[in-house]
């Protein structure tokens, strides 16, 4: 491609929405005039289109390893699925060992990404704590550009923090001016009833929401909120699914605590009924936090729309239904996550602005300029002369979500079912 201009389209940014025409020049915006743009370039319409800045997702895991091997997206189909969708730009997940150098699993992950076809960042785990670590974390920030460091209160038995290195690592991540992205589950809680379910026989898939009840999400906020206040570490809270955690963080904003929050499209969209049914049926709805009761789902929307929860990511995380069968007698070992790249854009689109709970310029900025602002991606976030990261949305394209779609290996899909509107066109194939 080499020049193309875009006439007559609407441009959705964060803070205004006009109509204007575009000069591209090899996917960078050259020229922006509400007035027309004389130009020998090649001419495409744009009417009855728009001009957003491509998506962010800050929360996925391409090639997760675990025990039924590894999440089966791995960065080149990731990276593919997020073009297709939108998405520009993704931050996954450093995983050290026990024990392991921060850097040098660092290093080792930014090779793995190496073949994404988008730019990824990493949220870099911190899953264990000694005070040697602190030099480390002051290396990735200032040497490797590292802006976050991602801590477990669940999964104590592998990779999550005790609360007394929580507050360790958080004092570290506060001095150095990084950002701590946190799951806030209660682990030992979380433990003891998954315990006692296998011990006594509920070893079935519908019994995993039961197993994390909604006070081990709120609870572990809660207490996440104690310190934050106490070390003024700026803390984003993932995939936030109740109603009491936004509660608690829409205070903790109020209260001037720098705090961030983020749901995912399934805790929007789908509730705990999804739990009735056979193992197959339920076995695609494992993930944690689990569904909710469908009494949440509000209390999130409202959340979004008035800037309590900053950004929509989808903690992508997609098994195959093969995968999913290592827990057939034993739900704790069913392997926890969902698809959703791909599909994420437009179930905002579709879900949120059709239905009247966002504006164009809110979706914009769940999807995007949000997460570009928190990340720092410098590009993203907003249509302006020199941007490389636009995409047209065509508003009137339809689907219905089937099981599966070309950019992935998963085989079955949280989502199917769902009709969605709206399609991404990228500027390379105008
Ligand atoms: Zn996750």
């Amino acid at each position: 491609m080499s020049s193309v201009l875009v006439r007559n389209i609407e441009i959705v940014n964060p803070d205004r929405i006009f109509w204007a025409d575009v000069l591209f020049e090899d996917e960078t915006i050259v020229k922006i005039s509400e007035d027309s743009i004389e130009s020998e370039a090649k001419v495409y319409d744009g009417t009855g289109k728009l001009l957003i800045p491509a998506g962010i997702d800050p929360h996925v895991h391409l090639s997760l390893p675990t025990h039924a091997g590894p999440s089966c997206d791995d960065f080149k189909t990731g990276s593919r699925a997020a073009i297709a969708g939108g998405t520009g730009a993704l931050i996954d997940f450093v995983t050290p060992e026990r024990g392991q150098s921060l850097i040098e699993a660092t290093e080792a992950r930014l090779k793995e990404a190496k073949v994404s076809e988008v730019p990824v960042k990493l949220h870099v785990g911190i899953t264990w704590w000694d005070d040697s670590l602190d030099a480390e974390i002051e290396s990735l920030i200032k040497d490797y550009g590292i802006k976050t460091f991602k801590v477990y209160m669940a999964y104590l038995d592998n990779i999550g923090l005790e609360v007394c290195d929580l507050h360790k690592a958080m004092k570290s991540i506060a001095a150095h001016g990084g950002i701590m992205a946190l799951h806030a589950e209660l682990g030992h809680e979380i433990a003891k009833i998954q315990h006692d379910f296998i011990e006594t026989g509920r070893t079935a898939a519908f019994n995993h929401p039961w197993s994390r009840p909604a006070y081990c999400e709120f609870d572990a906020v809660e207490k996440a909120l104690f310190y934050v206040s106490a070390t003024q570490c700026t803390t984003y809270f993932v995939h936030i699914s109740t109603a009491e955690s936004v509660q608690l963080i829409r205070k903790a904003k109020a209260e001037g605590l720098p705090v961030y929050a983020e749901t995912c499209p399934q805790y929007l969209l789908l509730d705990d009924e999804k739990y009735n049914g056979a193992f197959k049926d339920v076995a695609v709805f494992i993930m944690s936090p689990p569904l909710r009761p469908k009494e949440n789902i509000d209390a999130l929307w409202d959340a979004l729309k008035n800037g309590t929860i900053d950004t929509v990511g989808t903690d992508h995380c997609p098994f195959t239904m093969k995968q999913k069968l290592h827990g057939y007698s034993d739900f704790t070992r069913i392997p926890n996550g969902a698809g959703g790249i791909y599909h994420r854009m437009a179930l905002m689109y579709t879900y949120g602005v059709l239905n009247g709970d966002l504006t164009l310029s809110e979706w914009v900025q769940i999807c995007s300029s949000n997460a570009a602002k928190i990340f720092e991606f410098n590009e993203f976030g907003k249509i302006e002369e020199g941007n490389t990261k636009a995409v047209i949305w065509d508003p009137e394209a339809e689907e219905r979500i089937g099981d599966t779609h070309p950019y992935s290996h998963a085989d079955i899909n949280a989502f199917s079912g769902l009709k969605i509107k709206g399609k991404a066109i990228k500027i390379s194939e105008l």
